[in-house]
């Protein structure tokens, strides 16, 4: 029901459609070419990926012929092409390259430039002057690429300080409106992103985040202080968000700045979160009597947001639907306009609907319209614009200053905004919607949906990582640690048969990063108790196979959810004795709690008897029996995850299971063997060995009725394993299955066109992440000659930026390596190639411990031990080569074959690799490590391991024998099914 107040709305808005009259934005014009070629791509969304693909990856093709290829990867397959493109295609193939080529260059150019101010603060000052003197105000933003290294970091930074100082200089003395309005609104108005200005900024290191964004925000601030401008704070993902509000208010409340209120925020109407910020920022600002600006926005990274959320299982922090968008926009700029007492309002849309909205709640307050202003994107919804000039509000563009290349993400980003189905833009001036229906109300939301009522069992999902950008979290991550630090040093027995045993011997687990430190002390399986822990597996196994595999499931199960009750503890044991940082074995703990929910749900599709045939006269029964006793020998790195994966899919299938973790990780082994103990797991069905490998596990491995062994560790023991299963010794019965999973030689591929900007934190990531002490771990990258160059002088300087430390420090990305015969090793290693070939780029590590610096090295011989050995540590090789067939036989080229990656934006290198890069999981255009149960199944083959694939639907059969009974069912000349 239109209320007053709604009619108001309406008429305003009625009023700004009426000055707008038929003018469209200029990006629509039908008779422009962006115009034409938009216009197809809307009612094409599948062009219109295509298209934005080949717009994003466009700068970074130099010659005519990359420009042709790309042309005929994207779109040559196009059904229906605009006239345009289809010419510019079809020109590319022949003779016509180079002409087309320009062609293009010309014109995604000037679709850059509608959105972009210039290329240099010089460049930018004529179109800045031009807006000046059409009545309008500007904020500028320097475009930058993401900073991959605190050397980009501080050139950003530097940049941005020049750029304040120039254009401090050359607007002295422009007019901003009514004299008032001038103190509010400032004519020098900058905006900046913090993830510019901090190579490593994230929720993980927030606290280091937070000291140090402010650190290089400071001289910004003051710069823009001394010239009497203004700065805004943008902002940008939501896992930034708290950041950015913590640096924000954090420097305000510094002395220097106590009585400034020259910087602003922005905040996103998209978060569900922002009613709430805003209402505590208010706060903040009452209680200190300070003012401070906002400019309300409605958020530009829905997509990514979504996507982000989806993949990590958490919940969407954005408003699924736009109108739900809307309607927070409109809550949010309410409670800014009755906030005047402390709050500068800023409104920051395109939307007639909600400007209407603001200016008819700012007149009902009596506020006037110097009081507040609206903001809209340089080069964007020109007739709205005017249209509020006419109606004399005050209009700010955010003008964009920089190149193409960095500016490419945020053209994309406004290209998807005016072609957005959703979009205002597009429904006002293409799509042609009613203005009544555009003016209507957004519709409220009504909160959270419910969760959805869980069947037994609900289908499965990933264990959601953590969120570190809520504080609760990091206390909770910090207490944790502390307690664990209390249980250091206690002393655990073997088990066997529910029995403890101390052992004649003992070892020791020490942290890493400092290893006095004893995390526990363990009594040493000897062959002797081995023996007798194969026969109390062989006594209680009979019982566990009874119990059905409906109970084995819900044992799982229980499980599965004890862990996530004690999901920081268990992290906080593997951040102590291995050396894994929050984040990763945040990772590892939710990685074990996948297993245990995966394989109890594998084992209810695959473990129920079947009926197969239908002959008549025939009953065929098909069904799978445990293995029996079984061995499950774990590594340390992965501490967790991948013992709890082994141990589960035996225990589930009906084995009875002896569990020997690795002797550097034994005390989170001990947490894995009691939660399921607790779960419900009986006694002597699972066995705990603590042990030296070459003792317990040799003799367990040859023992005659050990039926299978299921291992993951280094190819040298692997291999020792399959071959001492393999001899049928006396009194066995049985023929040894043996599950392998070893090494790995991995390499990613950075092709010419490959997005640095990902391929480098993909790169740093996959070959640093956990000291690359992983098996997927990248060690090799090899990188096309087109790319050689800039990709190499980018992943120094971000090498260098990689922080070594203590895991338990949240800032260290990269914490100690195993121990210190590791350590030695490597260093080896590093030596070896810097004498083979050259140390093209070291970071820094600290003293003491076992820390080894992430280091890259180059120019190395082929055949080089580091292009072909493991090396597990953060130690990377570089290879340059030609083209992509020549990257494809180096990556290829090795005894083993586990992960690979490629990074490029060429259909037809992303076909090839898909075919000819073989390995057991290839990513493309992402990290390399970090897979997921159920979405990425692990595993190699070659020297990298032999059986199927973790965590996928193969996995679990392995530790079966299918049986089949067939019964003739005939007697007598007839059948059952004839009788009923
Ligand atoms: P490792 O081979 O040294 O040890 C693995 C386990 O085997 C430990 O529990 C160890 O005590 C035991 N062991 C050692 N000697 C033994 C013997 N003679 N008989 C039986 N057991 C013995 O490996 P690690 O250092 O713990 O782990 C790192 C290695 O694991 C790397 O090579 C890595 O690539 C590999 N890995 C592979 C995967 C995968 O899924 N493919 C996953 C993680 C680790």
């Amino acid at each position: 029901m239109a209320t007053a107040f709604q009619e108001e709305v309406a008429a305003r808005g009625m009023e700004i459609f009426r000055r707008m009259a038929d003018a469209s934005p200029a990006l629509f014009e039908r008779t422009w070419w962006a115009g034409k070629v938009l216009d197809a791509v809307m009612a094409n969304p599948r062009l219109k990926v295509q298209l934005f693909r080949f717009i994003d990856v466009f700068p970074v093709l130099t010659t005519a012929e990359e420009v042709a290829a790309h042309l005929r990867e994207y779109f040559g397959a196009e059904p229906e092409l605009p006239d345009l493109l289809r010419m510019l295609v079809t020109a590319a193939s022949g003779p016509g390259a180079a002409v087309s080529a320009a062609i293009l260059r010309r014109n995604i150019g000037s679709v850059a430039r509608t959105f972009i101010a210039g290329e240099t603060p010089e460049r930018a000052l004529a179109p800045l002057r031009k807006l000046r003197e059409r009545g309008r105000d500007f904020t500028v933003d320097l475009l930058g690429e993401t900073a991959l290294s605190e050397e980009e970091a501080a050139r950003y930074q530097e940049r941005y300080l020049a750029l304040a100082a120039f254009l401090a200089g050359e607007t002295r003395g422009w007019r901003s409106g009514a004299p008032g309005r001038e103190r509010l609104f400032p004519p020098l108005n900058l905006s900046v992103k913090l993830s510019s200005l901090f190579s490593r900024i994230g929720p993980q290191n927030y606290e280091e985040s937070v000291a140090l964004s402010r650190e290089r925000l400071r001289p910004v601030f003051r710069a823009a202080r001394e010239a009497g401008g203004f700065v805004n704070l943008d902002m940008e993902m939501y896992s930034l968000k708290n950041i950015t509000l913590d640096v924000y208010t954090g420097l305000l409340d510094e002395p220097e700045f106590r009585d400034w209120d020259g910087a602003g925020i922005a905040l996103q109407a998209y978060l569900t979160d922002t009613f709430a910020d805003l209402e505590r920022l208010v706060a903040w600002a009452r209680e200190r009597r300070r003012r401070f600006t906002v400019r309300l926005v409605k958020g530009a990274y829905w997509e990514y947001e979504t996507v982000t959320a989806g993949q990590k299982g958490w919940p969407l922090p954005v408003f699924a639907e736009k109108s739900h968008t809307d309607w927070n926009y409109e809550r949010c700029a309410e409670l800014m306009l009755a906030s005047g007492d402390c709050l500068t309002p800023a409104f920051g849309t395109h939307n007639v609907r909600s400007l209407a909205f603001v200016m008819a709640t700012a007149a009902g307050r009596g506020i006037s319209r110097d009081e507040y202003e609206f903001q809209m994107l340089y080069g964007m919804a020109e007739p709205v614009k005017d249209a509020l000039a006419a109606l004399s509000c005050p209009v700010r563009e955010y003008a964009p200053i920089g190149e193409l290349l960095p500016g490419m993400a945020y053209l994309v980003r406004r290209l998807l905004e005016n072609t957005s189905n959703e979009g205002f833009l597009r429904k006002t001036f293409v799509d042609r919607v009613s203005r009544e229906a555009l003016l209507a109300p957004p519709r409220p939301w009504s909160g959270a949906p419910p969760p959805v009522a869980a069947e037994s069992p609900a289908p499965f999902a990933n264990e959601p990582p953590l969120d570190f950008s809520a504080a609760t979290v990091r206390t909770g991550f910090r207490e944790a640690l502390a307690r664990v630090r209390g249980s250091f040093g206690r002393q655990y027995p073997v088990v066997i048969g529910g029995e403890e045993f101390a052992g004649n011997d003992g070892f020791e687990s020490v942290n890493p990063a400092a290893p006095e430190e004893v995390v526990g002390r363990f009594a040493c399986c000897d062959r002797e108790l081995a023996g007798r822990g194969v026969a109390a597996a062989l006594a209680y196994r009979g019982g566990w196979e009874k119990k059905g595999v409906e109970e084995r499931a819900s044992i799982l199960f229980r499980a599965a959810a004890l862990a996530r009750n004690r999901r920081l503890e268990l992290a906080a044991w593997e951040v102590f004795e291995t050396g894994k940082g929050w984040g990763e074995a945040d990772a590892d703990v939710a990685e074990a709690i996948d297993y245990l929910e995966y394989y109890g749900r594998e084992a209810l599709r695959l473990l129920r008897p079947r009926r197969l045939g239908d002959a008549p006269g025939e009953e065929n029964r098909y069904f799978h029996q445990p293995r029996g006793v079984g061995v499950v020998i774990a590594p340390w790195n992965f501490p967790l995850a991948i013992s709890a994966g082994m141990t589960a899919a035996a225990l589930v299938a009906g084995n009875a299971v002896i569990y020997k973790p690795s002797s550097l990780s034994a005390a989170t082994g001990w947490q894995l063997f009691a939660l399921l103990r607790e779960a419900g797991v009986p006694d002597g069905v699972l066995n705990f060995v603590p042990g030296r490998g070459e003792e317990v596990g040799n003799s367990l491995v040859e023992h005659p009725d050990v039926a299978f062994v299921a291992f993951t560790g280094s190819r040298e023991v692997g291999l020792a394993i399959v071959e001492g299963a393999g001899r049928t010794r006396p009194g066995q019965r049985l023929v040894k299955r043996v599950i392998a999973e070893m090494g790995g030689k991995n390499a990613i591929i950075v092709d010419t066109d490959a997005d640095l900007d990902a391929a480098i934190p993909g790169v740093i990531l996959s070959a640093f992440g956990y000291a690359g002490q992983k098996c997927s771990a990248c060690s090799r990258v090899v990188v096309l000659a087109g790319c050689y160059e800039r990709f190499m002088a980018r992943l120094a300087e971000a090498v260098r930026s990689v922080a070594v430390g203590p895991a338990e420090d949240p800032a260290s990305f990269v914490g100690p390596v195993i121990d210190g015969r590791a350590k030695e090793k490597i260093l080896g290693y590093i030596e070896l190639g810097s004498r083979e070939g050259r140390l093209a780029a070291q970071g820094k590590a600290p003293a003491g411990g076992n820390y080894v610096p992430p280091s890259v090295l180059a120019d190395l011989p082929p055949g080089s031990r580091l292009l072909r050995e493991e090396i597990f540590g953060p130690v990377l090789a570089v290879v340059q080569v030609r083209d992509m067939e020549e990257a494809l036989a180096v990556a290829n080229d090795s005894e083993y074959a586990l992960t690979g990656g490629l990074y490029s934006r060429s259909p037809a290198s992303i076909a090839r690799a898909r075919e000819a890069f073989r390995v057991g999981n290839l990513y493309i255009n992402r990290p390399i490590t970090g897979a997921l149960v159920g979405r990425q199944p692990f595993g190699g083959f070659r020297l990298s391991g032999v059986g199927a694939k973790a965590g996928g639907p193969d996995y679990l059969l392995q530790f079966t024998e299918p049986r089949l009974v067939t019964e003739n069912t005939l007697r007598r000349g007839f059948t059952p099914e004839q009788a009923g």
